[in-house]
C-alpha cells in the first residue's frame, strides 16, 4: 500500500474517531500477508533476548530461510543476568548466550554475520536513553529496508503487559518503525549517512494474545529444527542454568524436547507460531 493511499485524509483530526477506525482498521486485517510464503525477501526481527526469537519463531524462520529470504535478527540486549549459577559472572554469561544464539541460529540457517548486536544489559533496556534508543533502531530500519519487521507486539488495542526488556522492546520497534518512514525524525541520518525514509510493509508481532492472532505458520515439518534451536540455549535449561555446562545429557536433552513439544502451540491438528501480522501501521 503506498504512502498516497494509506494518507489520503488528516489522520491528526480523525484519529480517535469511530469514522477513522471504521476507515482503517479493518484494512490491515482483512488478509494477513503470508509471511511464511515470502520469497527472496528481507525480514528484520528485533528480540529483547538471544532466545526470544528461537522461542516465537524458529520454526517460520527456518522455513523463511529455507525459501531464499535475507532474515537478519536484531537482540537488545546480551542476556547477561539470567543464570542461577553462583559461580556465573555477566561477562561470562554473555559471551555464552552469543556463541548459543549464534548455534540456534545457524541450524535454522541464519549465519552469524546476520545477527547484530546492540549490546544493552539484561534487564536494563528500560532504562536506555528513549530517544537515542528509537533513533538506533529508526537507523537500522532504514538501512535494511526490510519487507517485513517482525517483534513482539505491545498489543493492538491496548498497552500490553510483559516483563521489562520485552515491554520496551515492543514499543520501541514499534516508535521505530513509525519514525522511519517520514524524513523529518532524525534528519541526520539522511544528511550524513545517507540513508533514505522506509515505509515498513509489513508487521509480523510475536508473543501475541490468543484474541490478537490473526495469522498461524504451520511448522510441521520444521518443529525437529526448532526444538534442536532452542535446545542450543542450553544454558537457559535445567541443569545448566543452575551449575553451568556446555552440552546436555542425553536424557535431559529428550525431557527438555518433549515439554517444549507438548506445549506447542496447536490449530486445527497442527503445531503452529502464532502471529498478529498488520499490513497496515496504526497511526491513531
Ligand atoms: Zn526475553
Amino acid at each position: 500500500m503506498t504512502l498516497q493511499s494509506r494518507f489520503s485524509f488528516p489522520l491528526a483530526c480523525l484519529a480517535g474517531t469511530l469514522f477513522s477506525i471504521a476507515l482503517f482498521a479493518p484494512v490491515g486485517y482483512a488478509q494477513p500477508v503470508q509471511i511464511d510464503k515470502l520469497l527472496g525477501k528481507t525480514i528484520l526481527l528485533f528480540t529483547p533476548h538471544p532466545d526470544d526469537d528461537t522461542f516465537c519463531c524458529a520454526g517460520t524462520l527456518a522455513l523463511l530461510a529455507k525459501r531464499g529470504n535475507n532474515i537478519h535478527i536484531v537482540i537488545y540486549t546480551n542476556d547477561d543476568k539470567g543464570s542461577y549459577d553462583p559461580e556465573m559472572t555477566s561477562e561470562r554469561l554473555a559471551r555464552i548466550r552469543k556463541a548459543e544464539e549464534e548455534e540456534a541460529c545457524r541450524l535454522i540457517g541464519i549465519p552469524k554475520e546476520n545477527i547484530h548486536w546492540l549490546q544493552f544489559h539484561d534487564g536494563m533496556l528500560e532504562y536506555a536513553n528513549p530517544k537515542d534508543l528509537v533513533e538506533e533502531v529508526t537507523k537500522i530500519i532504514r538501512t535494511f529496508r526490510p519487507d517485513v519487521v517482525m517483534s513482539i507486539d505491545p498489543g493492538s488495542e491496548y498497552v500490553r503487559w510483559h516483563k521489562t526488556d520485552h515491554r520496551m522492546a515492543a514499543n520501541n520497534t514499534l516508535d521505530a518503525i513509525r519514525a522511519a518512514e517520514w524524513h523529518l525524525y532524525f534528519p541526520n541520518q539522511i544528511l550524513h549517512d545517507g540513508l533514505r525514509p522506509w515505509n515498513v510493509p509489513t508487521e509480523a508481532y510475536f508473543y501475541v494474545t490468543p484474541k490478537d492472532a490473526n495469522y498461524w505458520v504451520n511448522i510441521d515439518d520444521v518443529v525437529d529444527l526448532k526444538l534442536a534451536s532452542a535446545a542450543a540455549h542450553v544454558s537457559q535449561f535445567d541443569p545448566a542454568i543452575r551449575k553451568y555446562r556446555p552440552d546436555w545429557e542425553p536424557a535431559d536433552l529428550e525431557k527438555l524436547k518433549g515439554g517444549l513439544r507438548a506445549r506447542a502451540v496447536k490449530r486445527d491438528g497442527h503445531i503452529v507460531e502464532a502471529f498478529r501480522v498488520s499490513g497496515q501501521f496504526n497511526q491513531q
